[in-house]
């Protein structure tokens, strides 16, 4: 009797960290599957510890906290061109609150991976957050360069920076806050269940969002993201 009740409790746990996302009908089969795949392959991850902003942000760091997170936020996933241009994914929290849309550009760009694909999902629940008015952006600077003095290339649309909106003045905001530096280098870091590859994606994906992370004093909120790794030894 013990062992029969085991294996299902066993099972049942198994099942509630599988997806169960709903999609509008006009989201390919392919792209549902893909992130049927991905968000599977994160609510299964396991990392043996975590950092204090990700402690704050997120709580314990383990694939189920994430999804917990995903899905207070997220309950549909639709397709839309979010205006043209080269956007992968888009939120409109005014007029759907719970959904996100992801476009043509999503599986396409070159630079996708589970990685990218995953920071794209979690970057919009920051737009439907209506705390601090869904977290717009900031400009980047021009010129926008990193620490060699080279131009800061946009890892999934592979666009200079400089003069878009795509930065963020808080540690909190969504590049930084969710996915981006904090979820990502957490996994990076601390991922026991991750393959090489996918903590190297992980470590690069965390850098690209960090350096987004800046304020209109010119003073780099990413080196709270540094101070938060440091005050955390690698286990
Ligand atoms: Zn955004």
């Amino acid at each position: 009797m013990f062992l029969i009740l085991t294996t299902i409790l066993t099972i049942s746990f198994s099942a509630s960290a599988q997806s169960k996302m709903k999609y509008s009908r006009e989201v390919p089969a392919s792209v549902r599957q893909t992130i049927d795949a991905d968000l599977n392959l994160l609510y299964s991850l396991e990392l043996s510890g975590q950092t204090p902003l990700h402690s704050e942000i997120f709580g314990q760091a383990r694939g189920t906290t994430y999804k917990r997170f995903f899905e207070k936020y997220v309950q549909e996933i639709g397709f839309h061109d979010c205006g043209g241009g080269s956007s992968v994914a888009c939120a409109f929290p005014g007029s759907d609150p719970r959904k996100i849309f992801l476009t043509p550009h999503y599986l396409s760009s070159p630079k996708s991976s589970s990685v990218t694909r995953l920071s794209s999902l979690f970057h919009e629940t920051r737009h439907l957050d209506s705390n601090f008015a869904n977290w717009p952006h900031e400009l980047c600077p021009t010129p926008f360069l990193d620490e060699q003095g080279k131009d800061i290339i946009g890892i999934v649309s592979g666009l200079k920076m400089e003069g878009l909106e795509a930065c963020d003045w808080s540690v909190y905001g969504s590049y930084a806050h969710h996915i981006t530096a904090i979820m990502f280098y957490n996994m990076a870091r601390f991922c026991s269940n991750c393959n090489r590859e996918f903590r190297a994606k992980a470590e690069e994906l965390g850098l690209d969002q960090m350096r987004r992370v800046i304020n209109s004093s010119g003073i780099k909120a990413q080196e709270a993201i540094r101070a938060d790794f440091e005050s955390s030894p690698v286990r």
